[in-house]
């Protein structure tokens, strides 16, 4: 019961208010029992000594002495029980204004744009033991740690963006003031670098627009039964000749009686293109990748395996995050920006899917793989 009332503060408030109402009301009885008595006696003395000796004491009015005894008694006592109502009413309202004000208080600090502001838990350490003002400052305080987060997220956000626009532009500017001072000869292969860099800045800023457009779910799935052959047939057409140029073999291992996944085919082209492009990437000439797909209950899983450089244990967890490489140096010579796995995940979580990473290490290979529900 009393855990009860503690969590409810209607209950409360109705608590309060009853406890204003008998303090009162035991205000007024106690000094309206003192003063009645000695209104009275002061109001018989008065009278007495109005009529002197006189004996007809039946002909007066006793009643209206005795109302006169009693409505005093009761305006004395009443204004004790005004003040003692009074009093107690500030207090209440006060220890229930308070945290609310706080919380304005905090806000405001927020907006104002000071995130690590928190309020402080008006009574109980306990969780289970809050009450509707508790429950709104824990959740107030839910809100600012969220906002605290997304506000690094942001500033992370623009100094990562920064510092990829910055290589790029930097190696036009050195290209382009080497043919200025003609200290670079003015030759195709000259410009043939400006334009690869160009083309690196472009891949970039459209990797930016997608990932913003698929955190900020700006995007509509079409999303339709398709047959994953018909998928690993058009990534294999737009990839094939680069595995051949590079020497990688590709293998594809697809049962026939795969069932058909209910997919947006684009973004799920998507997705398979960045995973076999990434293992074309890191798996060196002479290397092999295998696409295969395999039904797991009402789920087909697509795998995509290489035996390249694999990946160390400690970049494993972090491999889906925004602008994250394993080896900076060496990615970012091949054009990546670290977005491709970002919007991979999102796309088929999007799909109701799963993503997954895994590599024995160094050297090892890696296996990327993700499921999609079936038609
Ligand atoms: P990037 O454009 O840099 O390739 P991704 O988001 O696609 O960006 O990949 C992030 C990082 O994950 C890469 O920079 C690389 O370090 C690592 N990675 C991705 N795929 C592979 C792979 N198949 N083998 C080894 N490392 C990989």
């Amino acid at each position: 019961m009393l855990g009860y009332i503690r969590r409810h503060l209607s209950l409360k408030l109705l608590l309060s208010y009853l406890v204003i109402i008998i303090v009162g009301v035991a205000v007024l009885a106690t000094a309206a029992e003192l003063a009645v008595p000695t209104a009275f006696e002061r109001h018989m003395a008065t009278m007495a000594e109005t009529m002197g000796g006189m004996s007809m004491m039946m002909e007066l009015d006793f009643f209206s002495s005795f109302r006169n005894a009693v409505t005093e008694a009761v305006l004395l006592a009443g204004s004790a029980a005004f003040v003692a109502a009074v009093l107690l009413s500030i207090i209440v309202s006060r220890r229930v204004v308070l945290p609310v004000q706080e919380m304005q208080a905090a806000s405001q600090r927020i907006a104002d744009g000071h995130y690590g502001e928190r309020v402080g838990m008006p009574g109980r350490a306990n969780r289970e033991d809050l009450d509707e003002l508790g429950r709104l400052a824990l959740s107030f305080n839910r809100m600012a740690t969220q906002l605290q987060q997304t506000e690094a997220l942001r500033l992370e956000l623009i100094g990562n963006v920064a510092h990829e626009l910055r290589t790029p532009l930097a190696s036009i500017k050195g290209y382009m003031e080497g043919l200025i001072d003609g200290v670079l000869p003015s030759e195709a292969t000259t410009f043939q670098q400006v334009h690869r860099e160009a083309d690196r800045l472009q891949r970039l800023v459209h990797d930016l627009q997608e990932l913003s457009r698929f955190e900020s779910g700006a995007y509509e799935l079409d999303l339709r039964p398709t047959e994953p052959q018909r998928l690993i047939d058009g990534v294999v057409r737009r990839l094939g000749l680069q595995f051949e140029d590079k020497d990688v073999a590709l293998e594809i291992d697809v049962p026939a009686d795969l069932p058909p996944i209910r997919v947006d085919e684009d973004r799920i082209g998507q997705v398979l293109l960045n995973l076999i492009g990434n293992a074309l990437q890191y798996t060196p000439s002479g290397g092999r990748v295998c696409l295969s797909a395999r039904t797991e209950g009402d789920r087909v899983r697509f795998s995509v395996e290489d035996t390249g450089v694999g990946i160390p244990p400690e970049h494993l967890l972090h491999i889906f995050e925004r602008f994250y490489r394993v080896d900076k140096s060496r990615s970012r010579a091949g054009g990546g920006s670290g977005i491709g796995l970002t919007i991979a995940r999102h796309l088929v979580e999007a799909h109701d899917g799963q993503i997954q990473a895994a590599s024995d290490g160094p050297g090892q290979g890696s296996t990327f793989s993700f499921t999609l529900p079936t038609a």
